[in-house]
């Protein structure tokens, strides 16, 4: 890759005191929930007694490979652990449905349990909902492990998973009659998955509660957005406005669905905006004409991927974030 020429508008920019640069939003990288599942399994972790935990125990290709040397190792599924020997499975910070607990049981396994508190919060909504006697909505990718898992805790065929209103079994307002038409039951109650964009939710939901509350219909949106989630789009949205950036690189995995909304909400604020994984896939023409770069990263991004990316950019003539990359409140615990 060959440095990015500045054009005239940005030395320009340049010479006015306004420097190439980068700059950091407040909130960035793991979040609470990912570090705590990482302790849980980093203190476990022995290579003599491996751990399969049930899909990636986050989505980082990064950590997961770096786990792989102390003995942790992914597994499709328990039967599939249980093939290779392994004697310890382990739920991912986005939990399972009560299935994995009785198919660890059934093949003497131990379980290590890294469910983020704030899902398991969703999964036991989940659960008073449809005791309540509504038809549970959840909002998310229907592929997810989280969205399966709160389906799984959930276990009623009154619900379903849906993204776009086009996903829903209804098609009609509730009192609206003719061929084809099929309209919601009179309770809908919707969660979301942890790691969705607040305003997209919105925008379901309002379309949602006008087909299902005509005619004496019960709608309750229930805004299970996980705090941490919230405050990284949240501290987006203040870097794009206060820094006037030019580029937004998003840094997290492919799988990661919190740092695909990041990307997802600078785009929607009208900056050019790249869910990246690493420097590998930062593009040489993303930089033409652009002063200031402004960096997010998802909840399962560790720092060393961020700071990479920070000296790849340095490398091309922007100055480095003022402050380093993030202040870090270990102590810090979102209400749930
Ligand atoms: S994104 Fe939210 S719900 Fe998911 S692990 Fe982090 S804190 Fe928990």
């Amino acid at each position: 890759m060959v440095t990015a020429p500045a054009s005239s508008e940005t030395t320009d920019r340049a010479s006015e005191g306004n420097p190439r640069r980068i700059v950091v939003a407040q909130e960035l990288g793991y979040c609470w929930g990912v570090r705590r599942a990482l302790d849980i399994i980093q203190d476990a972790a022995d290579p003599q007694h491996p751990i399969a935990p049930i899909g990636d125990i986050i989505h980082n290709p990064q950590v997961v490979t770096r786990l792989r040397s102390r003995g942790v190792v992914g597994a499709g599924s328990v039967d599939e652990a249980d093939g290779r020997g392994v004697q310890r499975v382990a739920i991912t910070a986005h939990g399972m449905g009560p299935h994995l607990a009785k198919e660890a049981a059934a093949h003497n396994l131990e379980l290590i349990d890294t469910t983020c508190p704030l899902v398991t919060k969703v999964q036991r909504l989940a659960q008073k909902l449809v005791r309540q006697g509504y038809f549970l909505v959840v909002y998310g990718d229907s592929y997810h492990p989280e969205v399966r898992g709160v389906l799984g805790w959930a276990a009623t065929s009154k619900s379903v998973a849906a993204k776009h209103i086009e996903d829903l079994p209804w098609n009609a307002k509730r009192g609206e009659k003719g061929e084809g038409k099929i309209a919601p039951p009179r309770k809908v109650a919707v969660v979301s998955q942890t790691t969705k964009n607040i305003d997209e939710l919105m925008k379901f939901a309002n379309a949602l509660q006008a087909m299902v509350v005509p005619e004496g219909g019960e709608f309750r949106l229930c805004n299970t957005i996980c705090e941490p989630t919230s405050e990284r789009q949240n501290a987006l949205k203040r870097l794009v406005h206060d820094d006037q950036v030019d580029l937004i690189l998003a840094i997290g995995g492919r799988k990661s669905s919190n740092t695909a909304r990041l990307a997802e909400v600078g785009n929607q604020m009208g900056v050019s905006s790249h869910h990246i994984e690493g420097i590998q896939d930062i593009a040489d023409d993303w930089l033409q004409d652009v002063t200031v770069i402004g960096l997010t990263a998802g909840a399962s991004t560790p720092d060393d991927v961020i700071q990479e990316v920070v000296d790849y950019l340095v490398a091309k003539g922007y100055a480095p974030p003022e402050g380093g990359i993030r202040p870090v409140d270990p102590d810090y615990v979102p209400a749930y």
